[in-house]
Parts: structure tokens; sequence; C-alpha cells
């Protein structure tokens, strides 16, 4: 089916492929649109099911299942970006999914959304795609020590990745080429990094939320600081490079471009998201509209909504390791707006929910994070 603008209205059902937490989250702003939300998940009662009206259970390549999910939806969606491509153009084909087929495909594979980023002509950080261990030794002189080796596909939260410091580090890359193409990066000893959220229609409206300063700690996303603390020269560059990669794609939806800002003040592009991000859940409080209601806003052809930052915001994860902790502080955290997934396990590392703190400054709200004993772990790691 060709793209086209079509309005969908209240009373309508969204089917959302994929049951996690960003599904269940988009589920929750369609919801309190007036839509009926359709999920596809292979286990039942995940996070999106819980919250949905009509749970498939299927793998997100089981093409009856989809055909199912498809059968009760207006429009299609997705919260996940490693669903078969293939799957998904199959279904593009037979439903309206106005978020079409490419924008996965490239960004499921970190060689082609390299490129694709590279000819809308904006920096990424030098690579190489690497194939074999003879390859990577040919190429690795060139990229420098430090590096790091990625998968080109399905890895996520620093899955699939190896730091390469020195050529002895080189020979522990068998296990991850064996998984099939890689990347090779130079390392970006960056000083800041940061996200920008775009969203955009069919007919070319787009919207950008504030710049988000992003801390991870083990690969996987601890804070977002909103106002990201770097000059407002650096954030108005880093949202027009955003334009450019959204214009460049003719997005529909919502995208997150994560960059890396040095030092020197330049920015390099590390990845994209072809959908919401954990980096904007912040704007479930903090902004005018959040990044959930925008993404259905724009599949569903409404005009977006304002991003206007209403207070300085912190958005701290849970892991699974955080829980406990979190339970028992509850009663002293009236200010804090708590979030969980419904997910069954909380396991070590697994994302189980977040909170977001809006306070006068960024300041005040992260000397609040830092006094509370629920990160401990973090803090020990990162010397807080
Ligand atoms: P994932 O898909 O796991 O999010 P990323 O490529 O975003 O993979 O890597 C996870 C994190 O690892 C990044 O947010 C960053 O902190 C660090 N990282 C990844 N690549 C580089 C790089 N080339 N230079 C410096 N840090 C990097
Ligand atoms: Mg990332």
């Amino acid at each position: 089916m060709s793209l086209n603008n079509k309005t969908i209205l209240p009373g309508a059902t969204i089917g959302i492929i994929g049951g996690g937490q960003l599904g269940r989250m988009m589920a929750l702003a369609a919801k309190a649109q007036g839509f009926r939300v359709a999920v596809l998940e292979p286990t039942a009662d995940s996070p999106c099911g819980q919250v949905a009206d009509i749970e498939i259970i299927g793998a997100y390549h089981d093409r009856e299942a989809i055909s199912k999910l498809a059968a009760v939806s207006d429009v299609l969606t997705y919260e996940f970006e490693n669903i078969d491509a293939d799957t998904l153009q199959w279904i593009c084909e037979q439903a309206y999914v106005p978020q079409g087929p490419e924008l996965l495909a490239i960004t499921q594979d970190r060689i082609k959304e390299k490129a694709m980023i590279r000819q809308a002509g904006i920096e990424v950080v030098p690579y190489a795609a690497i194939e074999s261990m003879d390859n990577l030794l040919a190429k690795i002189s060139s990229i420098g020590f430090p590096a790091v080796l990625k998968t080109a596909r399905g890895g996520y939260d620093g899955k699939g990745q190896l730091v390469l410091k020195t050529f002895q580090d080189v020979s522990k890359a068998k296990a991850l080429l064996d998984h099939g193409t890689c990347v090779v990066e130079k390392w970006i000893p960056f000083d800041k990094e940061i996200s920008v959220i775009v969203t955009r229609k069919v007919d070319g409206e787009t919207a950008f939320f504030p710049v988000g300063e992003n801390i991870h700690v083990d690969n996987i996303l601890h804070q977002t600081i909103v106002p990201a603390r770097i000059s407002i020269g650096l954030q108005l560059r880093a949202i027009e490079k955003a334009k450019q990669i959204a214009d460049s794609l003719r997005l529909v939806g919502t995208l997150a471009v994560e960059m890396f800002v040095t030092e020197e003040g330049s920015i390099y592009i590390n990845e994209l998201a072809p959908r919401p991000h954990n980096s904007g859940h912040y704007t479930i409080e903090a902004c005018a509209t959040s990044q959930f209601e925008q993404h259905i806003r724009a599949i569903c052809n409404w005009p977006l909504g304002s991003t206007e930052l209403l207070k300085p915001a912190v958005m701290v994860n849970l892991l699974g390791e955080h829980l406990d902790s979190l339970y028992t502080e509850i009663p002293a955290l009236p200010d804090w707006k708590i979030h969980v997934y419904g997910k069954k396990e909380p396991r070590h590392k697994r994302k189980m929910g977040h909170v977001t703190l809006l306070r006068e400054t960024v300041e005040e709200a992260l000397t609040e994070v830092e006094a509370s004993p629920i990160w401990r772990t973090v803090k020990e790691k990162i010397g807080g």
C-alpha cells in the first residue's frame, strides 16, 4: 500500500508489533487519545499486553500472527527494531503502516545506517565494515586503538560489542564475527553523549524534543538530563543534524538520534533508533506532549503537539537490582514520578522502570538522585 495521509480517529485500533515497555507507554498514550490498542508479542501478559485491548501471541516474524494483528488494526506501528524486515515489508503491502518498511531495514543494520547518515551529509564515527579476522587485522590500523567492534545487527544495551585497546584484544573478536558482519569504530573520547528525538509526518511537519544529555553505565542508559549541559549553539547544531537525517529518510513517526559531543565541539552521530527512546521518557511529565503521544499523533496524521519543556528534568532508569530499594523508598518519594513496566522477572541489568524528577534546576534533581540509596551500586561504579 502506498504511503498516504490517512487520518486515524479515536475509536480506531492501533496495532503495535512488540510488547515491551515502549509499546506499553505508546499504548497508554494512545488510549488517552481514545484509541484501542492491539499488540503482537510472543508471550502473554507482556508490559504492553497488560494495557492493550487485544493481545495476539506470536513471534514477530510469524506471518499468520502479524496478519491477525493487521486484521484487527486500522494502523500498524512497531516499538522494537529487531523485528524481521522482510516480514514488515510483506505486511506493509497489505496493511496501513505509515512508517513504511525502509526505516526499520536501515536502522537494524549499523552499516546501512551509517552509510545513510553519511549520504545525508552528516558525520559519523570513523568506521569500517568487517567480515573476518583478516579483514579486522587489515582495517584496525587505519581506525587505530582504542576502537570498538560491534555486530552490525541485533545489538542493544552494549550487547554484541567488544572494546579493542591493543592488538591482543583483536584475538577475542572471533566470537562476535561468528555472529556475522561487524563494524569496527574509532573510540570517541566524548565530553557528552546526547540524543535528539524527532517526529515527522507524511506531509513533512516535524517537531523536536529538547536535547537530552545521557549518562550510560556499563553501556546501559542510566540517566537523562534535560536541558543537556551543553551550549545552546551545540544544541541547535544537534537538532539541525537530526532534522537533516529525518528529512533525508522522509521519516514518518519518531526517531531517536544518539550523538557524541567532543570537548572541541564536534558532533558525531552514534546510532539511530526508529521509535520512541529511553532517553525520551522524561517527556511524559516534563514536556507539553510526550514522545509517545507525539508518535501516535504522527502515525494517525494529527497535528504534532508542542514539545515545550515545562521544567528541568532528570530521568533515571530502574534496573532489576534497583527495584527492592525503590519499593522501600516509595513512602519517602511523593515528588518522584515512578514508572514500573510490569515485567515478571526483575533480572539484573534488565530495565524494569524509571523515575523522573522535575525540579527548578537539573542540579537540584541530580543532588536528590545522588543522595538516594536506590542506585548505590551505580555510584560505586562511577565513583560517586
Ligand atoms: P547500543 O545499541 O547497545 O545502544 P551503542 O552503539 O549506542 O549500542 O553503544 C552503547 C554505548 O557504548 C554508547 O552509548 C556509548 O556510551 C558507548 N560507545 C559506543 N560506541 C562508542 C564509540 N565509538 N566511542 C565511544 N563510546 C562508544
Ligand atoms: Mg545506543
